[in-house]
């Protein structure tokens, strides 16, 4: 942790000089949206989508915030850090109560919090875990609470998994940290976007590349059932990439490592953004 660039409610100093007050409704009711901003060779990846989704969770919550600050903010934050390849993590809070309370005062101040950290960004094969999708109704908000998350993702690393595949009755969502694909020899698809799933930003470039690279994409409701039949798994996600499902511990599957589509979206991907 040491020499970890941060900013709290606009002051820079390192992370393990931060302190936060215990009435932040972060720390007592998860009342807090937060955002991972890649980046790689000092370049942002998708910066003014990860803007547009921190301003879209905020609303979602009645958050007031001044987006432009925020944007500067995390711009600095890079600068400042000197991190080459990286992300930002950044959070922002509804403020600090007096005393606990859910029903929040009116006048409370938004609290934000971010850091700047290196990160490798490199090739992921991936064992998961299948499991019943824990979550609430708006996975579409990038919301701090992830306790569904959270549970079984530790149930899988109990297993020896990287990752978890969630599904409601047998449709498939997506990852614990991640969005996620699958192919045949013919098409990519994945599950179209509802408040099921994170409207993740590395599925979104992923989607528009491969299209304009003449791959057939279909989004859609699927079945666990359908990956059975896959040739190709993967998850995405702006640390991960695109990262190869290799083995799924609890449900049998026709996987190819190395895939042809797979390969060919990867490579996509990495000459997009990654180089
Ligand atoms: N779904 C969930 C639940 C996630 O936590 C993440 C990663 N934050 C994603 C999808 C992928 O989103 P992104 O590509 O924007 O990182």
């Amino acid at each position: 942790m040491k020499n970890i660039l941060a900013v709290y409610n606009g002051s820079f100093d390192f992370l393990d000089k931060i302190k936060i007050s215990p009435l932040s409704r972060a720390y007592t009711f998860s009342d807090s949206v937060y955002e991972v901003i890649p980046f790689y060779n000092s370049k942002i990846i998708a910066f003014d989508e990860h803007i547009a989704r921190l301003e879209k969770s905020c609303e979602a919550l009645s958050f007031s915030i001044k987006i432009l600050d925020i944007s500067n903010e995390i711009l600095e934050l890079i600068t400042k850090s000197k991190v080459q390849h990286g992300y930002i993590y950044y959070q922002v809070t509804r403020g600090i109560d007096n005393l606990r309370s859910h029903m929040f005062d009116k006048d409370i101040s938004i609290e934000t919090f971010g850091y700047a950290v290196e990160h490798i960004f490199k090739s992921q094969s991936l064992k998961v875990m299948l499991c019943e999708d824990l979550r609430w109704q708006r996975c579409d908000i990038k919301s701090t609470s992830l306790l569904g998350n959270i549970m079984s993702m530790n149930d899988a690393k109990n297993l020896g998994c990287d990752e978890v595949i969630m599904h409601k009755n047998k449709i498939i969502t997506e990852g614990g940290a991640s969005n996620i694909f699958f192919a045949t020899d013919e098409c990519v698809y994945t599950p179209h976007l509802s408040k099921n799933i994170l409207p993740g930003i590395t599925r979104e470039l992923l989607i528009k590349d491969i299209k304009k690279a003449g791959i057939k994409v279909e989004e859609g409701i699927f079945s666990i059932d359908d990956l059975i039949e896959a040739k190709s798994i993967w998850l995405t996600s702006s640390t991960k990439g695109l990262a190869q499902v290799v083995e799924i511990k609890n449900q049998e599957t026709n996987i190819q490592i190395d895939h042809e589509l797979f390969v060919k979206c990867d490579k996509i991907f990495k000459d997009n953004y990654l180089t």
